[in-house]
């Protein structure tokens, strides 16, 4: 049932890219709801599908995909997970690659609701590449033009501040301001930017931590929560360290192998976590071992595995069982339903 207030509900999402040798699964039956003016942070390591989820949510899971394999093939950059080209599916192939239910508002998402969400992608090829976020020769337009309203020109001018552009804005208003001369962050800030002055409800961001210096991402939290405060702006985060964001971030979902297995609120995923991956994870990040010594918490770091999740063959059962300590035969053979810990707590977990 909608939750009064609801600007996201995702249902049973599912993706995967339709290779000859059979599927790579990217993300494997996510739900999850979002309230306007909420934060949430999806949490999860390399490869564990944050952008799959992202992307879908948008509707354009197919559409970067394949962007992705051309660009692959083009540029000869094959690695062990991007199969030859006698692979790449064809257009057929991704009828039905992705399914579930994504709604904005109440309603099914459509192109015509994207207006009120901004992306802001995890790498800036796909900046230049899709139609849905800045062309070239857009650079720089949202710097300096003062075509907007007046909460926008005032969200814009503390950004500039927060991320000490002054030097962007005079180039943008001298026209001299081209994508191909700024460095990996420069451009990253001024796509935040930019997401933010298309006057957003929600905004995706992917991967910030990606291409920013720690005081760099300090300068974006203060930024969203600024936003937040002016626009009730919602928020999804995507990252592999949750430490960055503690203090901005409501809610925490944990996505291992394309599934959440655990969400609930920041304090509770981080100190008081369930799900046998989400503690390994907490436990393996140093940033947060001393998070937890601050409160008199006793926890040794931990290494986490550095495993291949083959997303052609996952396990049965829970996804999670080759590497849990606690798996049981059931675990091996019947996939974990959510249950509730109060709290709007979820966690996916045959034996919590
Ligand atoms: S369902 Fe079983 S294998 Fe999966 S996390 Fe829980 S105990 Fe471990």
């Amino acid at each position: 049932m909608l939750q009064e207030n609801e600007i996201l509900r995702v249902e049973n999402l599912s993706a995967s890219i339709p290779f000859k040798n059979g599927p790579i699964i990217c993300i494997d039956g996510v739900s999850f709801s979002l309230l306007a003016g909420q934060t949430l942070g999806i949490i999860g390591e390399r490869e564990s599908g944050k952008s799959s989820l992202l992307i879908s949510i948008l509707g354009q899971f197919e559409r970067v995909m394949q962007f992705r394999l051309a660009s692959a093939q083009k540029m000869r950059l094959m690695s062990c997970r991007i199969p030859p080209p006698t692979q790449i599916p064809t257009s057929d192939d991704w009828i039905g690659c992705a399914s579930g239910k994504v709604l904005y508002n109440g309603e099914v998402i459509t192109q015509e609701h994207l207006g009120g969400i901004s992306f802001v992608p995890e790498d800036n090829q796909q900046n230049v590449a899709f139609e849905f976020v800045r062309r070239e020769r857009d650079m720089g337009v949202t710097l300096r033009s003062d075509d907007y309203p007046s909460h926008l020109i005032e969200l814009r001018d503390k950004a500039i501040a927060l991320f000490g552009l002054e030097e962007f804005v005079s180039r943008a208003r001298k026209g001299k301001l081209e994508a191909a001369t700024l460095k990996a962050n420069q451009f990253r800030k001024i796509r935040i930017i930019e997401a933010l002055m298309a006057d957003p409800k929600l905004l995706l961001i992917d991967q910030p931590t990606d291409m920013l210096e720690v005081t760099e991402i300090r300068q974006l939290i203060d930024l969203l929560t600024y936003a937040q405060e002016m626009i009730n702006l919602s928020v999804i985060v995507t990252s592999n360290d949750v430490s960055f964001f503690t203090n901005f971030l409501d809610r925490i979902a944990i996505l291992y192998a394309g599934r959440i297995v655990e969400v609930g609120s920041t304090e509770a995923t981080i100190f008081e976590p369930l799900h046998p991956y989400t503690k390994n994870l907490m436990a393996s990040n140093p940033a947060v071992i001393m998070m937890y010594k601050r409160r008199g918490m006793k926890i040794r770091l931990r290494g986490i595995h550095d495993r291949h999740i083959d997303s052609t063959t996952l396990p049965s059962g829970c996804v999670f069982n080759p590497q849990c300590e606690i798996a049981t035969d059931l675990c091996r053979t019947s996939r974990p339903n959510f249950k509730e810990f109060g709290n709007d707590r979820w966690v996916s977990c045959h034996h919590c």
